[in-house]
């Protein structure tokens, strides 16, 4: 985490922490996950907890420490087929197991939350990549309610030239939750609104862009091929989708100080909104659960890799 829980007497520099309502639900699910992110992903580790495994010397401690690769930035070395190498074979952390959630680093005890800061105070979400965190966010009709969960030490966002983020987004969520019109009225008037759409480039446009993009599996740069601004996609998803919306309007937008960083992350939010409906169209999806699993892999292609992200953002920029 970015920031450390408040301590007793640290007031002058704490904020408050806030949460989309269903944060709380959220529960890793550990073995039962089909794409753990122990498996992947190469897990960097912080130089608070490397100096407490240095420090470990026997019993399964001593083999974390000799785990770690310290040539660049500190890391676990990958195992066969690119798994932590304290992923057992039921899918459990053996660091938990032997040791206790206690010897987690930082990125494994924090995965898949984000945080970011905002004029009222600092925000965490938990980010879509996560098969767990995609569906617990298409199921939750909740989006634009927010929570207080704590305080944490920090400075509040300050906008430039009094912008304030979280006032525009509230507006938009004001439009996506009006869900007495057709979810298309509502899409359309915040691309009017804001002056940012998709549609604004062509279908072939975007392909061309998609096709250019970094990939962890080849595979997806074949299925968004199919993109295109106004898919043809059943009712019963349209909800989902709106959430999904909500969720990329809420991480990318959330921390921007100005009017016009808002609109590129709002074009970015937008953009991944209108892919995931455009596969869902290609492979005829009509439930929330096989929609979720799109929704994981857009999150995983385009917004874990900063350089996509700013791609995509740069097309949206004037
Ligand atoms: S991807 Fe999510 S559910 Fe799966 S192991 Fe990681 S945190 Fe847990």
């Amino acid at each position: 985490m970015k920031s450390t829980a408040c301590k007793a007497g640290a007031a002058k520099n704490c904020i408050k922490l806030y949460a989309p309502r269903y944060y709380r639900a959220f529960s890793c699910i550990a073995d039962r996950c089909r794409h753990s992110c122990c498996i992947g992903w190469e897990i960097d580790v912080d130089e608070q907890t490397l100096e407490i495994y240095r420090s470990l010397s026997d019993g399964y401690g001593k083999t974390v420490a000799e785990s770690i690769d310290e040539e660049d930035v500190p890391h676990f070395r990958l195992a066969v087929g690119d798994r932590c190498p304290h992923l057992d074979e039921q899918g459990l952390c053996r660091i938990i197991k032997s040791m206790g959630e206690g010897y987690l680093c930082e990125i494994c005890r924090e995965h898949p939350r984000f945080y970011h800061d905002t004029p009222r105070g600092k925000e965490v979400g938990v980010g879509m990549a996560c098969e767990e965190a995609a569906r617990l966010i298409l199921q939750s009709e909740d989006f634009d309610s927010f929570v207080e969960i704590g305080a944490v030490e920090g400075r509040a966002l300050r906008g430039r030239r009094g912008f304030d983020a979280l006032a525009v987004r509230a507006e938009l969520y004001a439009c996506l939750s009006d869900r007495s019109r057709p979810y298309a009225e509502r899409l359309h008037q915040i691309s009017s609104v804001y002056g940012v759409s998709p549609a604004s480039h062509t279908d072939a446009a975007w392909r061309k862009l998609l096709d250019g993009l970094e990939y962890l599996d080849e595979a997806h740069r074949w299925l968004f091929c199919c993109y295109t601004s106004l898919p043809n996609v059943p009712a019963a998803i349209e909800e989902p989708l709106c959430r999904a919306l909500a969720y990329f309007i809420f991480r990318h937008c959330s921390a921007t100080r100005d009017a016009d960083a808002f609109r590129e992350s709002l074009g970015f939010a937008l953009f991944c909104e209108r892919l995931i409906a455009s596969v869902a169209a290609e492979k005829r999806i009509t439930d929330t659960e096989s929609l979720s699993e799109v929704a994981r892999v857009i999150s995983e292609e385009l917004e874990y890799s900063e350089e996509n992200t700013d791609t995509i953002k740069l097309a949206f920029f004037e």
